[in-house]
């Protein structure tokens, strides 16, 4: 349905270009909020996604019609910039565009809507700022309530509450840093097995090394475990440009291979030296050596991916060497604890309390892989939307609250208004209760009575009441439910830019494959007078 062009079926106005936008906001408006039902996406191969996620949803429906383009751009810009409220703005879009179509036929202009709806915005804009309030410190509670506020609907309530505190947790610990902050996340266990370490985790997946070296004795117990590095092959050195070496007779076979074995030896050797507890190698380790290390009570971890390499030695304080023969105890680093654990079917090593760097990693599990990926983007947003009101440090009561507050700004203006653009701010105060609105919908209330109720309250002194979690009015700061201001300021200004983008278009002029590659063949001009209107590419 939405990727065809409707046919005009000869009615005046609206044009069918709006349809298109608002079919799109019809489709997606039943995921908005903590009562949002999930969306099944079936891909053309077969692939499924459920989420109840705007961004997801657009960013996975095959959306060909060029307004409804328009439409998934706008979304998947808003998404982009602030991680959230994507669904907000498709859902005022289709609002807009729903009283636009409305106010044309009431006989009004295209250009007066337009002219209407951006001073209608402006001023909106300009009451938010007395809507937003301050965080006081980077450890406010409120961050936590933001944090939660963003996934709300995602999953149950207590495992998206669980996740936005892990979260917290997590970025506190690494001073909002999220360059030193990890995300791991393995299928298999439950939600409720996911935890925040301090440290680094490596996956053992791709390492080759021994499991009898893993449950090594002396590395569970060990304190503060000593961390070596080498940044090369550990073995026997290949000899340059010799393609083969010809032994002659045993004798010479024997002493070869003695000397294979001393030099093996010699590298082990050097490595005890060290002290090391751990030896982290980026590339292969002999076998040999490897098992000659794990006897010695070092634990050999050959083939670490570079950037967890570069990781470890930088929270550990050790110097990786390009060669054994270099390594020196002043080379190590060092952690509180080294720990092998099983994570799912993952092997892995935990190293925690790092001494140069403060690092956090979030280790993440779900049933199956599914599940895994969407609790993944879950964090991923809550990370996002700290990110998002640190940078700003305004929020706004959610649950519909402002919008609410501002229809009602805007309806009191438009009073003192002379001209027809009254009737397109009214138009546009409309519009911004379509999310209170669809909140009271989807929630199971009933939209006219939980909107008027809340229009009583604010207009008694409560402009903080919206929409609560079971449909009906609440004090949105009481319940916690709160949004950094870019969020919704962001999603208002994207919106009304894409529809008054769409309002000005009066019809859709398709031009074949054929006809675009004669177009090619000649230069613009040309193909302009060969009847094309120079509007088509844009
Ligand atoms: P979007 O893609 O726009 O972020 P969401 O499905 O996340 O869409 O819904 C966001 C809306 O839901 C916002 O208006 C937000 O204030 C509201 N909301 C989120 N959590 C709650 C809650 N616990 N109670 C009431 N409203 C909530
Ligand atoms: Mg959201």
């Amino acid at each position: 349905m939405l990727g065809e062009t409707t046919e005009d079926d000869g009615s005046a106005e609206p044009n069918t270009t709006h349809t298109a936008a608002g079919e799109l906001a019809d489709a997606i408006r039943t995921t908005l909020g903590p009562n949002g039902l999930d969306k099944m996406v079936v891909g053309e191969n077969g692939t499924v996604i459920v989420t109840n996620d705007g961004s997801s949803i657009i960013e996975w429906m095959d959306i060909t019609h060029p307004v409804g383009r328009l439409v998934e751009q706008a979304a998947a810009a808003q998404d982009s910039a602030v991680g959230d409220g994507t669904t907000t703005a498709v859902v005022l879009v289709g609002a807009l565009l729903e009283e636009a179509a409305a106010l044309r036929s009431d006989g009004l202009h295209p250009t007066t809507i337009i002219d209407g709806y951006v001073r209608a915005a402006e001023a909106a804009l300009d009451q938010l700022e007395q809507y937003e309030r301050g965080l006081h410190s980077r450890n406010d509670d409120r961050l936590t309530q933001i944090a939660k506020t963003a996934v709300t609907g995602r999953w149950d309530d207590a495992s998206t509450d669980r996740f936005a505190e892990l979260t917290l947790s997590a970025l506190q610990a690494v001073e909002f840093d999220t360059s030193r902050l990890t995300l791991k996340s393995y299928p298999g266990g439950e939600l409720r097995d996911s935890v925040c370490l301090d440290g680094v985790v490596v996956d053992l997946e791709t390492s080759s090394t021994s499991l009898e070296a893993l449950s090594h004795p002396s590395i569970q117990t060990h304190d503060k475990p000593a961390i070596a590095m080498v940044d090369a092959e550990i073995g026997i050195e290949e000899p340059n440009h010799v393609e083969s070496v010809e032994l002659q007779d045993a004798t010479q076979r024997n002493a070869f291979q003695a000397h294979e074995q001393d030099r093996k030896a010699e590298l082990v050797e050097q490595v005890v030296q060290s002290d090391a507890t751990v030896l982290f190698c980026q590339k292969a380790i002999d076998e040999a050596v490897r098992t000659a290390l794990a006897q010695r009570g070092v634990l050999p971890v050959e083939r670490t991916r570079r950037d967890e390499f570069d990781v470890i030695a930088r929270a550990t304080g050790s110097t990786p060497v390009m060669a054994v023969d270099d390594l020196t105890v002043d080379d190590t680093g060092t952690v509180e604890s080294v720990t092998q654990r099983t994570v799912g079917t993952t092997q892995t090593l935990t190293m925690q309390g790092c001494p140069e760097e403060q690092r956090a990693t979030l280790l993440l599990r779900g049933g199956t892989p599914h599940v895994a990926e969407e609790v993944r983007r879950i964090v991923a947003d809550c990370i996002d939307v700290t990110r998002v009101i640190l940078d700003d440090g305004t929020f706004l009561p959610g649950g519909g609250a402002v919008p609410t507050a501002l229809a009602m700004d805007i309806a009191a203006l438009s009073c003192g208004i002379p001209d027809r653009t009254q009737i397109v701010f009214d138009g546009f105060g409309t519009a911004l209760e379509a999310i209170p609105r669809t909140l009271a919908t989807n929630a199971g209330t009933d939209p006219l009575n939980t909107l008027t109720t809340i229009k009583q309250r604010h207009d008694a002194g409560s402009e903080t009441v919206g929409v609560g979690p079971d449909g009906h009015p609440r004090d949105m700061i009481a319940a916690g439910v709160l949004e950094p201001a870019t969020v919704f300021r962001s999603a208002l200004q994207r919106a009304v830019a894409v529809v008054t983008q769409i309002v000005r278009i009066d019809d859709i002029v398709q031009i074949s494959a054929g006809e675009r590659r004669t177009d090619a063949r000649h230069d613009h001009a040309h193909a302009a007078t060969g009847g094309y209107p120079w509007a088509v590419g844009h």
